[in-house]
């Protein structure tokens, strides 16, 4: 038996509880779990937001997760012992999109940690070809973070495609702003984050660490000149319209977050300004690579956005980052 935070079916409810230590098949991993990280997706299926009706409970969620691969069958022999990650999105490997390399939006994929149980407990199961190897350098807690950068680096590099010395709005000042606005820096452009009035004092101070220039929505510091790409991390519907303010004529909207709500959009603006508007979704293998790279350039200041619980206190750690009183909640499933 193990210790596991379990999504029930009742929408907003967290058991923490002792269940059964999963069974491997014979191309998977048993992974015991150190950190797991608590992200906007877990929120949205502990809240049963639309598009997530497929995440029925009992869940244990929790794709962003760190640990050490304990037991191992068949070819998996290699990772033994080894410190790793996981790669979220699961995909076949054979159908055209996997086919042609986009394998993050294949046609039959399935996240760990919401179509399957996933990281919130003391052991996780993996397939052994979605585990990935942690750079001896970089830490297990930063490790955790390796997904959401990952998805970062996809929205900034395959699908902005960010250059040096151009302009960046991120709107919405939560962890895949922030994440965004770092790769968006190490590539040498200069980021806008804007937030709302009440993340002046709390999440907007981070901005200033990366060397960011924070904005508060409404206000007329921070942007004098429109944006050449802006990324939408908000997922608020009033965030796509504020962001869209802030973008030049033939520039870039890169559209990140997952909504809960349809989002109204008058094209014929879009259409006159010749707005590029580009979704990103996941993450495909090599942005992994480039991800362990940013985050050790970055670790000391990564370190400072999270929050770390108890997993026995996983209910709390949803509680205060759906509250927003937390950035970043990863639990940690060694106590
Ligand atoms: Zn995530
Ligand atoms: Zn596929």
């Amino acid at each position: 038996m193990m210790l596991a935070a379990v999504k029930t079916r009742q929408k907003g409810e967290i058991v923490v509880k002792s269940v059964e230590q999963p069974q491997l098949s014979a191309d998977e991993v048993l992974i015991r779990v150190d950190y797991c990280g608590v992200c906007g997706s877990d929120l949205h299926a502990y809240n049963h937001a639309p598009g997530y009706e497929f995440v029925q409970g009992p869940r244990i969620l929790g794709h962003e997760l760190s640990g050490v691969v304990v037991e191992g069958g068949g070819g998996a022999g290699s990772l033994l012992h080894k410190r790793v990650t996981v790669e979220s999105i699961q995909y076949c490997g054979e159908c055209p999109t996997c086919r042609s390399g986009r394998t993050h939006i294949c046609e039959r994929l399935q996240v760990i940690g919401l179509h399957f149980d996933g990281g919130m407990a003391r052991y996780v199961k993996c397939r052994s070809r979605f585990v990935r190897e942690v750079p001896a350098t970089l830490s297990n807690l930063a490790a955790s973070l390796a997904e959401p950068m990952s998805i970062a680096v996809h929205a900034v590099e395959a699908i902005g495609k960010v250059r040096a010395g151009e302009r960046i709005l991120v709107q919405g000042a939560g962890i895949i702003g922030f994440f965004t606005g770092i790769v968006c820096r190490s590539l040498g452009a200069e980021v806008i984050v804007a937030g709302l009035p009440k993340d002046r004092e709390t999440r907007l101070v981070h901005a200033a660490t990366f060397g960011m220039v924070p904005h508060v929505e409404g206000e007329s510091d921070g942007i004098r000149d429109k944006a050449d790409v802006v990324f939408e991390c908000s997922g608020s519907p009033q965030g796509v319209q504020a962001s869209l303010e802030t973008l030049k004529k033939g520039g870039r909207a890169v559209f990140v977050a997952l909504y809960e709500a349809s989002v109204e959009l008058f094209l014929t603006r879009a259409v006159r300004n010749e707005w590029q508007l580009l979704t990103s979704y996941g993450c495909r293998p090599a942005d992994y690579t480039r991800a362990f790279g940013i985050l050790q350039q970055y670790e000391p200041q990564l370190r400072q956005m999270v929050s770390i619980y108890p997993l026995a206190q996983a209910g709390q750690a949803f509680a205060d980052a759906l509250q927003q009183k937390v950035l970043k909640p990863v639990l940690d499933a060694r106590n």
